[in-house]
C-alpha cells in the first residue's frame, strides 16, 4: 500500500513550519554555540504541543498518525536539529511502552510526557556495547521485590534532563538467550549520577552524558515487556524510532537545500547570479531529487510503522540509512554552494552539515542498517 498525504497533513506542515521558523529558528545558532540543553527550545515545543507527537489520545497525547509525527519532526529539524532530538528522545521512551509495556505503565508515564511535564531518555549503549548491544554489561540483580542496578550507560541523549529513562540491563546472566531486560528508571531513584556532557560535533543543543548506577534499587514492576526479552524490546523499538531519525535527516537536508537555493540566486560572480550556471543547477537538481526520494521512503516507512506491518524493520532501516546518507550529501553540497560563507559559522549550513552527521551514527550506524536490510533480503529469499 502507498502512503497518502492528506490535506490535514499539508496544513499541519504549514502550521509547524510557521511555528519552527518564528520560535525555534531565531535561537538555533545560539543553542549550537552554547552546547548545553536547549531549555528555551524545549519549552517552546511543549507549549506548541510538538515535544512528543504520536502518543494516543487515550494517554493524553495528540494522537498524531505516524506520517504526521514524521512531518513534525521534519519541520523542527529543518531549522534546529538540536530541538528535534527532544522528539526522538521522547519517541524512544514512548515506543517501548506502547509496543511492550503494560496498560498500567502506559497510563503512568505517557500522559506526563505528552503534557511536557517529563522528558524520556533511552539508555541502551555502553562504552563496550554500541553496535553490539547484546554485549552490554550493566547489571540489574534481583533482590526480593526489587532489582538493584549497577553499571554505566554511555551516550544517553538528554541524560540529566530526562525524568524517566528506559534502560537495558542484565537480569539473567546465566540465561544466554534471555539475559537482558528493559526497565523504567526514574531520575530521582537513588544512586544515579551523570558524567560530564560530551563535547559533540553537532546537535550541540541536546545534552549527551553517561549515566552511572550505583546500587540503584527499583521495584520489579518497572520491567517493560517480559523479563529477559529486553533485547527484543530494544531492537523492536528501534525498528519504529528509526523512522523518526529518517524524518530528522530529511528535515536537516531540506533546511540546507532551501538556504543553498536562495543563496545561489542572490550571489553574483562573473557578472551574473550563480543560479545561471548549469554546473550549479545540476548540483541543486541532484540534491532535490535525492531529498524527495528520501522523503518518499521515510513516509512509506512511517506508514508501515503506524500500521505495524511485518516489514517495518526493513523499511525503518532503509529509510534511516538512505535519508541520513542523503542529508550528509545534501549538506556537503550546500556548504560547497555557499563557498567560503558555507564554511563559516555565519551560515546555518555549517551547523546543518555537523548536525547531519549524527543521523548516520545514532540509533544504529548505517553499516548496521545495511546489515539489517541484507538479513531481511536473505530471509525473504529462503
Ligand atoms: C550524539 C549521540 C547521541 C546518542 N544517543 C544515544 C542514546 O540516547 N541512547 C543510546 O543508547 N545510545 C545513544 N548513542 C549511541 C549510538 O547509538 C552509538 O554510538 C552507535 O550505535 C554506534 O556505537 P559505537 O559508537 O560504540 O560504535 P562501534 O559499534 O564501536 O562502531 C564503530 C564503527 O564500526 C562499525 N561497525 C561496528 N560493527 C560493525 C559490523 N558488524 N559490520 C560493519 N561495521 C561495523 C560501525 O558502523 C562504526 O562505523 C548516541 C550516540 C551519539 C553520537
Amino acid at each position: 500500500m502507498l502512503y497518502h498525504l492528506s490535506e490535514e497533513h499539508e496544513m499541519l506542515r504549514q502550521f509547524v513550519r510557521e511555528f519552527a521558523e518564528s520560535q525555534l529558528a531565531p535561537n538555533a545558532a545560539e543553542v549550537d554555540d552554547k552546547g548545553v540543553f536547549a531549555q528555551q527550545q524545549y519549552d517552546a515545543l511543549v507549549e506548541a504541543g510538538f515535544a512528543a507527537p504520536g502518543i494516543p489520545e487515550q494517554y493524553g497525547g495528540d494522537g498524531a498518525d505516524a506520517i504526521a509525527s514524521a512531518i513534525i519532526m521534519e519541520e523542527v529539524a529543518r531549522v534546529c536539529a538540536s530541538s528535534s532530538t527532544v522528539i526522538s528522545s521522547n519517541e524512544l521512551g514512548t515506543v517501548p511502552l506502547l509496543k511492550y509495556g503494560s496498560e498500567e505503565q502506559r497510563k503512568r508515564y505517557l500522559s506526563e510526557v505528552a503534557s511536557g511535564k517529563a522528558l524520556f531518555g533511552y539508555a541502551l549503549s555502553e562504552a563496550d556495547a554500541g553496535s553490539d548491544p547484546a554485549a552490554l554489561k550493566c547489571r540489574a540483580d534481583e533482590d526480593g521485590d526489587s532489582f538493584v542496578l549497577n553499571g554505566v550507560k554511555a551516550w544517553v541523549t538528554e541524560a540529566g534532563e530526562a525524568k524517566y529513562l528506559v534502560i537495558f540491563a542484565v537480569t539473567d546472566p546465566d540465561d544466554p538467550r534471555h539475559r537482558i531486560s528493559a526497565l523504567m528508571v526514574h531520575a530521582d531513584d537513588p544512586g544515579i549520577s551523570y558524567g560530564a556532557p560530551e563535547h559533540k560535533m553537532g546537535i550541540r543543543g541536546s545534552v549527551t552524558r553517561e549515566v552511572v548506577f550505583k546500587n540503584t534499587r527499583i521495584p520489579k514492576e518497572r520491567v517493560i515487556g517480559r523479563r529477559g526479552h529486553g533485547l527484543s524490546v530494544a531492537l523492536g523499538t528501534l525498528d519504529n524510532s528509526r523512522v523518526s531519525i529518517a524524518a530528522q535527516a530529511v528535515g536537516i537536508a531540506q533546511g540546507a537545500l532551501d538556504i543553498a537555493t536562495d543563496y545561489v540566486q542572490k550571489r553574483k560572480q562573473f557578472g551574473q547570479p550563480l543560479s545561471n550556471f548549469e554546473g550549479i543547477q545540476f548540483m541543486l537538481a541532484d540534491m532535490a531529487m535525492r531529498l524527495e526520494a528520501a522523503r518518499a521512503l521515510t513516509y512509506s516507512a512511517a506508514d508501515r510503522s503506524g500500521r505495524q506491518t511485518d516489514d517495518v524493520s526493513y523499511f525503518g532501516a532503509a529509510a534511516k540509512c538512505f535519508a541520513s546518507d542523503t542529508a550528509m550529501a545534501v549538506c556537503t553540497d550546500a556548504v560547497q554552494l555557499l563557498g567560503g560563507i558555507g564554511y563559516s559559522k555565519d551560515s546555518a549550513v555549517e551547523r546543518m552539515f555537523r548536525d547531519a552527521k549524527v543521523t548516520q551514527i545514532y540509533e544504529g550506524t548505517n553499516q548496521i542498517q545495511r546489515i539489517v536490510i541484507a538479513r531481511q533480503l536473505f530471509n525473504r529469499s529462503r
